[in-house]
């Protein structure tokens, strides 16, 4: 089978995934939509390219220069997700680049977001990634620092909080993810009631090949979606 052929293929298994999933929802609304980030990170543009002819109208990168990079190249409209570890030194390129930056967890990234935001003459979309879990191999801030971080981003005028991200840990028993993904829906949920006023939450972003399904049963609509739509990674130079 061809790579082109595979994608396709993946794509549609993932969103009957993503469907059947949505229909086994329990306390969250069945009609709520799901939105699918393709992950492309470490694939080349040729693969990203059939991805967005097959209908992926988001995109999902780790790393700005790689992104940079394949924007250059791609010859396609798409929304662009900023999922990976942001640098301060790096906000100016991010805030170029993408549409949502999906890993802010400081005050002091999100200050240096609003300064390159202002410049570019722009409102950057922003999300706050939360480390539920407390893993101190992960980003993302914990759930007591939350709700100042919240109330001082909300501050920031080239700044707009649009939800929350969260990345799970990786267990070999994926039902473990779960009580995690309802706390971050219930977390969501409650940030939609008390929203800042600036703020416009929509998103909740989590979910990832091995644990989406139970994601999107418990609240996601957000799922960025690499290894099961593009196959494994190969962790070499790319080629653009
Ligand atoms: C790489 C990555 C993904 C996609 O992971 P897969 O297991 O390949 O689906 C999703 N989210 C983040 C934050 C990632 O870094």
């Amino acid at each position: 089978m061809s790579d082109d052929m595979m994608i396709r293929e993946h794509l549609r298994s993932v969103r009957a995934e993503i469907a059947a999933a949505r229909t086994r929802r329990t306390h969250v609304p069945p009609d709520a939509p799901v939105e699918l980030i393709a992950v492309t990170k470490n694939h080349p543009v040729e693969a990203m390219r059939t991805a967005i002819d097959d209908g992926v109208m988001n995109i999902g990168e780790n790393r700005i220069q790689e992104a940079l990079d394949k924007a250059e190249n791609l010859e396609r409209e798409v929304k662009w997700h900023l999922i990976g570890h942001l640098q301060t030194n790096k906000a100016k390129h991010a805030v170029r680049q993408f549409d949502l930056i999906h890993s802010v967890d400081s005050m002091r990234l999100a200050r240096e977001i609003d300064r390159a935001a202002e410049k570019f003459g722009k409102v950057q979309n922003i999300l706050v990634q939360v480390n539920l879990a407390r893993e101190v191999s992960k980003s993302g801030i914990y759930r007591e620092d939350l709700g100042a971080l919240l109330t001082d981003v909300d501050r920031l005028p080239h700044v707009r909080l649009q939800g929350f991200m969260c990345i799970a840990p990786n267990y070999d028993d994926v039902e473990r993810c779960r009580p995690l993904f309802r706390d971050m829906y219930e977390l969501f949920q409650e940030a939609k009631e008390t929203e800042p006023p600036k703020a416009d939450i929509r998103y909740l972003s989590m979910g990832m090949t091995h644990d989406y399904a139970i994601a999107v049963e418990e609240g996601a609509n957000l799922v960025r979606v690499g290894t099961g739509i593009f196959g494994a990674r190969q962790y070499q130079t790319v080629g653009v």
